[in-house]
């Protein structure tokens, strides 16, 4: 039985032992971790301890990515910089799921800071996927993403999603994922990549395990300024009649047999009562240089603080203090925090200011507009979630750090905009799965999930 639902009913009414259960799960976890590097830290002694088994998470197991605190368990970001930190207090999300009875089992891996696409800027292990290890999990969230894929028992993964983090990993490893709304789920406690930008989300096997996980952790927190103003829902999936929007420039840079997946799928929709209408979202091809100016601008300002006085790796202070922050960080950043950090300052500078951070805000309000517009009387908006099918590491070792970026068209829109968007399974490419992007307007997860649910129905038909 992998259903969360279930398995915390089990829980609850005393029919699960969860002394058994965790000694069988962990056997399953280091055997994965053996095979498809999915953990950066396993939380195998935190696990074990007594559970009281209370909530609507009761003994279910929880992984988290490593950007996201967890008081006494190692946190890394998945930089080398902070290799030896233990956070002493949990992230908002961590402390509400622990309430609700969940079990942290470990911290899965990740590009560092959440600087990629493929989840190959590791500072650790980089993670493979279990669909076909000589391919990436995609990023930056690919542990996560491979361990709900690979793992048969019942787990949800916490993640997080600054330009597309939690959507591609689920679109590679064939899993459901849910970005929500910005500010919807508390930012308190994570490592940030960039403020304006990141969301902690959620990866599961089903749409449902998702809403599970989303109601539980998402609503108003004092402790974190950019939170929304309101209570968690209770997310029901519920059937109805949806209008949806296809993108148009969503569909120019996919490779076509995942455009005709995508399309399939969408005619199932239909089929089912849904109706659908092409629409433009014109300033979509200038969302990538934007993205990539605001993300590096605010990731250049937080990376200031790792210098290796105040957490994570220190040296033995030998010459003066200017050199010393220099020689930390030269030592403990990877190859792609570096180049962020410069990208980022550049960009910052004065003189520059004008013609790259401020036109790229400009351009931000351009995109919001744009989804405004379409959300007037549209339900959801369908994409192909990736433009690609999982790469080879191979494929990967071969691209620029340009070519790179490009990767992410297709979900750095709707990440500037904040607005909830969840990837599902629809149909595969020679074997791999591709991702169908549902994106809806501010605060409708409720409406995103359920027509999700629908099209998982269908995938799992085929
Ligand atoms: N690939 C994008 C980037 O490198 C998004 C990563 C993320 O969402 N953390 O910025």
């Amino acid at each position: 039985m992998s259903n969360a639902r279930e398995f915390v009913a089990g829980v609850m009414e005393g029919s699960i032992s969860l002394g058994d259960f965790y000694e069988r799960l962990f056997r399953k976890l280091k055997e994965l971790d053996r095979k498809y590097n999915f953990f950066i830290t396993l939380a195998e002694k935190e696990a074990l301890a007594p559970k009281a088994g209370k909530g609507c998470l009761a003994g279910l197991p929880i992984s988290a990515k490593d950007n996201i605190c967890t008081r006494g368990i190692r946190t890394t970001a998945g930089s080398r910089i902070l290799e030896p930190y233990i956070p002493p207090f949990d992230a908002t999300c961590i402390a509400r799921a622990k309430q609700e009875g969940g079990v942290i089992i470990g911290k899965t891996a990740q590009d560092e800071f959440g600087f990629g696409t493929f989840s190959t800027n590791c500072g650790f292990k980089i993670p493979k996927n279990p669909v076909d290890p000589t391919r990436s999990c995609g990023g930056s969230s690919g542990g996560a993403a491979g361990l709900v894929r690979a793992l048969d028992e019942p787990h949800i993964a916490i993640a997080e999603s600054t330009g597309g983090s939690i959507s591609c990993p689920a679109s590679f490893c064939g899993v459901a994922g849910l970005t929500p709304t910005y500010g919807r789920v508390s930012r308190y406690g994570l490592i940030d990549y960039a403020n304006s930008l990141d969301k902690i989300g959620v990866i599961a096997k089903t749409v449902d395990d998702v809403a599970l996980m989303f109601s539980a952790i998402s609503g108003h927190d004092p402790l974190d300024p950019t939170s929304v103003n309101k209570p968690a829902e209770n997310i029901r999936l519920k059937k109805s009649k949806m209008k949806i929007g296809v993108p148009k420039e969503y569909f120019e840079n996919v490779g076509e047999k995942i455009g005709s997946a995508i399309w399939n799928g969408i005619k199932k929709l239909e089929s089912e009562g849904h109706s659908y209408r092409e629409v433009s979202l014109p300033n979509t091809k200038h969302s990538l240089p934007a993205y990539y100016i605001i993300a590096t601008a605010e990731a250049s300002t937080n990376l200031a603080k790792f210098c290796g006085m105040r957490y994570g790796a220190e040296e033995r202070i030998g010459g003066p203090m200017g050199e010393y922050f220099p020689e930390v960080r030269t030592k403990y950043f990877g190859e792609e925090a570096k180049r962020r950090i410069l990208l980022g300052t550049y960009s910052r500078m004065a003189g520059f200011r004008d013609q790259y951070y401020l036109k790229a805000m400009k351009v931000r309000t351009l995109v919001i507009e744009d989804f405004r517009k379409a959300f007037r009387n549209l339900d959801a908006l369908i994409a192909p979630t990736m433009p690609v099918v999982a790469p080879k590491f191979s494929e990967i070792e071969k691209l620029t750090p340009l070519e790179n970026y490009m990767m992410d068209v297709l979900t750095v829109a709707p990440n500037l905009a904040g607005i909830p968007m969840l990837s599902v399974p629809c149909g595969s490419v020679n074997g791999l799965p591709v991702g169908m992007h549902i994106m809806g307007d501010y605060l409708q997860e409720g409406k995103t999930l359920s027509l999700g649910k629908e099209m998982e129905t269908y995938s799992n038909r085929n």
